[in-house]
């Protein structure tokens, strides 16, 4: 459990160093502690260790280590310091529990699941701050807004219709972009990805100048301190900080 604290420092240093050799500054950088796999006594022991910003990518499994989390810190305390980030894919039909239990939901896909988020949060009268996740790399195998750099100007203009679509969604707070880099061997192959969905950020921040798109969702334990260079305000990290996966 020590070892969380000290892989908790190392990672809050190396994203502080890379930020500053991008002449920014680390506030700007949160780090969510991605802690699927991981048990309860885990996210407890970072939460110790001042971690507040916790990661889960299934919405069942968030659902029981949460009501845990809340029996081992107490339920107020844990609901006032403790933020979770829905990371991975949400399918349609766990919206519902998703926005009871989420803080942020990172992985909007498609205008479909906007659109049930809208429904799922108009029963519940909540406002649902949400990333859309796009697809910049142009790997068949990864979810999000299929956006690559040389989209064909057909598929931009359907992407742009949807963006829209999603900000007339008064139940979404749209807020940023998320991004999945490749998994590569060498970081520096993830920069160009990156790189191009903060220029696709800056692209929709001109096109919907009353929309929020400040935050910028990318960066994994092998490559957040490319991405934190290339521009992250929220990197997910989960093995840096909890070691492998259970
Ligand atoms: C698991 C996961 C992470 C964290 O990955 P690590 O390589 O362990 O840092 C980040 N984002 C998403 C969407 C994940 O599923």
């Amino acid at each position: 459990m020590n070892e969380i604290k000290a892989n908790l420092e190392q990672v809050h240093q190396r994203i502080e160093a890379a930020a500053r050799r991008a002449g920014r500054d680390p506030e700007d950088v949160r780090l969510v502690a991605v802690s699927k796999t991981q048990p309860a006594e885990v996210v407890a022991a970072a939460y110790r260790a001042g971690q507040r910003h916790l990661g889960e990518n299934r919405v069942g499994e968030a659902e029981a280590k949460i009501t845990e989390v809340e029996g081992l810190l107490g339920a107020e305390q844990a609901r006032q310091a403790l933020r979770w980030h829905m990371v991975g894919h949400l399918q349609r039909r766990k919206a519902g529990p998703a926005i009871k239990l989420f803080d942020l939901i990172h992985s909007v896909d498609s205008q479909r699941l906007a659109e049930r988020i809208q429904r799922m949060a108009d029963r519940t009268e909540q406002v649902v701050p949400v990333l859309l996740e796009v697809n910049v790399s142009g790997e068949a195998s990864k979810y999000g807004f299929s956006m690559p750099p040389n989209a064909s100007k057909e598929a931009r203009q359907a992407f742009m219709e949807a963006v829209a679509a999603i900000l007339e969604l008064p139940r979404l707070q749209v807020q940023g972009l998320m991004t999945m880099a490749p998994i590569v061997p060498d970081p520096e192959e993830a920069r160009p990805v990156f790189r191009d969905l903060r220029q696709l950020r800056d692209e929709l921040g001109q096109r919907f100048p009353e929309a929020d798109f400040s935050e910028l969702s990318m960066g994994m334990t092998d490559d957040f301190e490319v991405a934190v260079e290339e521009g992250a305000t929220l990197v997910r990290i989960g093995r840096a900080i909890f070691g492998a996966r259970r």
